[in-house]
């Protein structure tokens, strides 16, 4: 039998997670999971842990549970049916125009493709896309300019989405962005925006986005597994495949709170900057530089899932970096507020702080990479929806409540850099 192993490993067969449920253990204990041999651990924090327990080791998680102590939490009872869900609605969507996709859905990599050709092909004036690079199985990495001529005298905010695959929230809310910006440069659409969206974004600010900063990973999150989180490209010399390109990036990178085993969610790659995403997003941040005539970039925000945080710099652990950001105090407040605007929308209560003192710290993130080397005066990770009862797995119909909450968060962002950061 061992001899069709590898080839299994190396098939297009796509992970079926038929059975699984999602399950949430409550308990500050370690677990030692080595013997459910079908099941997968996604999170694991101080208090919880998430992971997705097929049938056949149901038991033995029981008898791991009561013998540790703790608390097993059934969340979802079949997280095929989830990933299904949408599944059907890409089939349903095959034969429509780019132009007819609805907001509510997901759109698979190839989708999101054609419909950003649409969208850039509809707004030659409002926006423009560069490819800043290719992945390892040669997908675009693009970065849009927005307006499409940006005023190198205008203050800039850099968004990205997507840098982890199974996030899947997190472009669904770049493309409604994209959309809200093009829909609110028609006269037509005048009522129908926000005014300060409407008048004041794209006429005081040049917006730069890379909509979807990991296409490989995104691509195999639809074709093969639903719960990818790094890039795919091989490491040099590892037995597993994927690099975390939130661990990847030139600051402090390889420090604590990443990994240097090829298996692990957070392998932070074979060296600092080593995968082509990363020096994707590194050529389109010196783009911006280089247009700017290193004018000021005041934001940097990058969206990701799940749990409801406005997370500011510093990542970096205290034992690399023992000083705080000298904007701690501007992150702090001005994220204070976005996360105010944004549970007032519908009653979902996000916090806000900084990294390292409200989660375990990380090294190589994009967003200290961002302030420190590229000067940007305030960065972020925003997580989006929800606190863990579907986690990556939110479903479609999320999409519009998390637009809401997205569209006045950032509404909240750009009042306070334009108020405060000129
Ligand atoms: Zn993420």
């Amino acid at each position: 039998m061992k001899f069709f192993l590898p080839l299994l490993a190396g098939s297009a067969l796509a992970e079926s997670y038929e059975g699984h449920k999602l399950i949430k253990i409550n308990s500050a204990e370690k677990f030692d999971f080595g013997l459910l041999k079908h099941s997968r651990v996604f999170d694991e924090n101080k208090e919880e842990i998430r992971l997705s327990v097929d049938p056949r080791d149901f038991k033995k998680l029981e008898k791991l549970v009561r013998i540790n102590g703790g608390e097993i939490e059934v969340l979802q009872e079949n997280i095929q049916a989830l990933i299904d869900a949408d599944l059907e609605k890409r089939a349903a969507r095959k034969y429509e125009s780019p132009a007819n996709y609805a907001y509510n859905e997901y759109l698979d990599f190839d989708e999101w493709q054609d419909w950003l050709d649409h969208v850039t092909g509809n707004h030659p004036n409002e926006v423009s896309p560069t490819v800043f690079g290719y992945t390892a199985e040669n997908r675009p990495i693009t970065g849009l300019a927005i307006p499409a001529i940006p005023d190198p005298q205008k203050p800039n905010i850099i968004m990205d989405c997507g840098i982890h695959a199974r996030e899947w929230i997190s472009p669904a809310m770049c493309r409604l962005f994209i959309h809200e910006l093009m829909k609110c440069s028609e006269e037509h659409n005048y009522d129908r925006c926000n005014p300060t969206i409407r008048d004041e974004f794209m006429q005081l600010y040049n917006w730069w986005i890379i909509p979807i900063y990991n296409p490989d990973g995104y691509a195999y999150s639809w074709s093969d597994d639903r719960m990818w989180r790094k890039n795919r490209t091989p490491s040099v010399n590892g037995a597993c495949l994927g690099t975390d390109l939130n661990r990847n990036a030139d600051l402090a990178w390889g420090t604590e709170g990443a990994s240097d085993n090829t298996c692990s969610q957070t392998f932070h790659g074979d060296g600092p900057n080593s995968e082509l995403e990363t020096q994707a997003a590194m050529a389109a941040v010196e783009y911006v530089q280089n247009y700017t005539n290193n004018g000021k970039i005041h934001a940097y925000v990058s969206l990701h899932s799940y749990s409801q945080i406005i997370i500011s710099s510093y990542a970096v652990s205290k034992n690399v970096y023992p000083q705080d950001p000298k904007n701690l105090n501007h992150m702090t407040r001005a994220g204070g507020l976005v996360a105010e605007a944004m549970s007032a929308v519908h009653g979902k209560s996000y916090g806000y702080g900084q990294a390292r003192d409200i989660l375990y710290p990380s090294s190589g993130s994009t967003k200290d990479w961002m302030l420190d080397v590229y000067g940007v005066d305030m960065a972020w990770t925003w997580e989006l929806r929800d606190t863990g009862d579907y986690g990556f797995l939110l479903p479609a119909d999320q999409i519009d409540p998390q637009w809401d909450e997205f569209q006045a968060g950032i509404i909240a962002l750009f009042e306070y850099c334009r108020d405060y950061m000129n």
